[in-house]
């Protein structure tokens, strides 16, 4: 191998460029944080044609004097960064002074900046990193970029490119990210003419986050806050019924930059745990806020990944403030009917006075709560890019929600009262309406009455999730009960290995078998809890989410197996069922300490007067 020889730095810069550069949409980012960086209030992003053919990005930042503008495109040419002091704590999105470097290099740019206070400002012309002209101008302060005809002297790289739509959206989602991580600048995006976005930059995160990700979005979403050990998160977070197909709505932030983490992506996820349904994921817009010399930001070439130090402290913060703000919601889902529909209603059946109707006077009181459903601990994950050893494990002393009391094995029953006050708001406001238990239709749902709101309970699913908080809080096995009369039992081979493998945990559950030839077992015992009958199909239920959750980790396990128990030992839709069991079902939900299903299925809708009002038009 002959004649070894330094690149030129052209070539140099142009390979580098690949680092940085990987389509427009990086180029977007790249120009938007530099903007950011230049203090700017406003940002204006234009593409064309995909960003391949144009794009801008315009800013009323500091600007840069002639002699800056003349350096700029030098590669570690940066304003930012000093000496190797300077990187341990980096408070600006950009420290390399890579990126205009890279960016000119295959392209064609033409600056245009006037510093704050300058008399005139300066035009810079580029072409493939070379400066072809340079000359005074006059323009606004601030700074605008223009990249034309990206990738024109790489078309290797050119010839990755996706369709003009696919990498004009990915430029406007860059430019989304960024604009959502900064509430104090406004940021306005268009595309081949038409605005894409536009956040009004007044400092409030719920006005960018509304004005961003739109009205219906923003709805789902719920206050989160929290702070630890010098760890502050602030935020939104989408409520459990309202959990989306994919992680594409979780946002991160940590000091103003987006970030990936698998991490802080457990810290939430790991927060809903048993309220989601299965395949959804929640929604966030998340701040972070720490100490720039707590975090590395120089491990990544786009710095989307960083390095926290104290990885444990950050996780924690995040998992806490999402918690805490899931215990606090007490909404539960409005119904809202469809359209009035003018037709008279078909004579009504003849009126049969309800079996609960002498329960209609009775005020529901929720007593004070019996001992609280221990909240499980988070897994603490560590990310993919730490290379130092992981944090041991320690108890974590819950910080944000107080801490609950040991597991009680058999919380007592809510006890039925009937008080004429209800309970306070959790934020001391005027004290609520009285509920009052109206009775119960189609054998389902339980009706309660509270002030202008119509409560509809179904009595299975939260039966379902009080039985699943019960369990959950035990840490002993299940009491078991050994059938007079062994069930003979033979699931599919798949499920018979399943139940074989998880031995330990189905025999905690109360659930003895006894394997015969084949696939086929003898239950010898099943969990008091459990109808006999039941046993069989429970246990092929527990056989599915077994087999199903092979990569959840044990806790999360026996989590599923509780939910198949909880279900089948909960009273069912159709079943008569007392008044008295009714009653305690709904001083349950109505005191906020069930909401979900184990599912992640509501267990109570509500009716407004309003929304009757409407249909009845009352008002319109
Ligand atoms: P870095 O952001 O890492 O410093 P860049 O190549 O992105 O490197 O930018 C080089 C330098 O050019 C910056 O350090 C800054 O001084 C200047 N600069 C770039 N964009 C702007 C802008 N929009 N407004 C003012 N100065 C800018
Ligand atoms: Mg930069």
């Amino acid at each position: 191998m002959p004649d070894i020889h330094i690149l030129p730095p052209h070539l140099a810069d142009m390979i580098a460029a690949g680092e940085v550069v990987e389509r427009p949409a990086s180029v977007v980012k790249e120009l938007v944080e530099n903007a950011f960086d230049a203090g700017a209030k406003t940002v204006t992003v234009e593409v064309r044609g995909g960003g391949m053919t144009y794009l801008r990005v315009t800013d009323d930042g500091c600007g840069m004097t002639p002699e800056d503008a003349g350096i700029a495109f030098l590669r570690h040419a940066t304003s930012k960064l000093h000496d190797a002091r300077g990187l341990e704590a980096i408070g600006t999105m950009g420290f390399r002074g890579e990126a205009l470097a890279a960016i000119s290099a295959v392209s064609r740019v033409e600056l245009t900046t006037r510093a704050r206070g300058a008399a005139s400002g300066v035009r810079v012309v580029l072409e493939a990193g070379e400066i072809q002209s340079m000359y005074e101008t006059g323009c606004p302060e601030g700074t605008t970029m223009i990249v034309r005809d990206l990738f024109y002297n790489t078309p290797a790289r050119l010839k990755f490119m996706k369709s003009d739509r696919a990498e004009g959206g990915a430029c406007v989602a860059a430019a989304f990210r960024c604009a959502l991580g900064r509430p104090e600048v406004s940021v306005r995006c268009i595309r081949d003419g038409d605005e894409q976005f536009f956040s009004p930059g007044d400092s409030r995160i719920e006005s960018c986050v509304y004005s961003l990700l739109g009205r219906d979005a923003a709805k789902t979403l719920r206050a989160c806050s929290g702070e630890q050990d010098g760890v502050k998160v602030e935020g939104f977070i989408s409520s459990p019924g309202y959990g989306r197909g994919n992680r594409a709505q979780q946002y991160f932030y940590c000091n103003g930059r987006a970030i990936r983490s698998a991490a802080l992506q457990a810290a939430l996820e790991q927060a809903y745990r048993n309220t989601l349904l299965t395949g959804r994921f929640p929604a966030c817009v998340l701040y972070i806020t720490l100490s720039n010399a707590a975090v590395d930001v120089n491990v990544h070439p786009a710095k989307t990944e960083v390095k926290f130090t104290q990885e444990k402290t950050v996780f924690d913060a995040v998992h806490y403030a999402a918690r805490s703000a899931l215990e606090h919601e007490r909404e539960t889902a409005e119904v809202v009917l469809s359209r009035s529909t003018q037709k008279v209603a078909s004579a009504p059946a003849a009126y049969e006075p309800n079996a609960a109707a002498e329960n209609a006077r009775r005020t529901l009181k929720s007593t004070a709560a019996p001992a609280a459903p221990r909240a499980p601990e988070p897994v603490f994950v560590a990310p993919v890019v730490r290379e130092a050893p992981r944090t041991p494990a320690r108890p974590i002393p819950p910080r944000v929600t107080p801490a609950a009391p040991a597991a009680a094995p058999e919380p007592p029953a809510p006890v039925q009262t009937a008080l004429e006050q209800f309970p306070e708001h959790e934020s001391g406001a005027a004290p609520e309406a009285p509920a009052r238990f109206v009775g119960e239709i189609m054998n389902t749902y339980i009706l309660v009455e509270k002030g202008e709101r119509l409560l509809l309970i179904d009595k299975h699913a939260a039966h379902e999730r009080i039985n699943f908080d019960r369990l959950q809080a035990r840490s002993e096995p299940l009491m078991s009960q050994t059938l007079l009369t062994p069930i003979p039992f033979s699931p599919g081979g798949a499920a018979a290995e399943a139940l074989r493998e998880n031995k330990a945990l189905i025999e905690e559950m109360g659930f003895s078998l006894d394997p015969l030839a084949g696939d086929s077992f003898l239950i010898r015992a099943v969990p008091t809890l459990l109808n006999d009958a039941d046993a069989p199909s429970a246990l092929e239920e527990i056989a599915e989410s077994l087999r199903h959750g092979g990569k959840l980790d044990p806790r999360a396990m026996r989590d599923e197996v509780l939910k198949t128990v909880s279900c089948k030992a909960a009273i069912k839709a159709g079943w008569n069922t007392e008044p008295e069991e009714l009653l305690k079902l709904a001083d349950a939900v109505v005191s906020g300490k069930v909401k979900y299903c184990p599912h992640g299925r509501p267990v109570a809708v509500v009716l407004t007067r309003k929304e009757l009002d409407k249909q009845f038009m009352r008002i319109v």
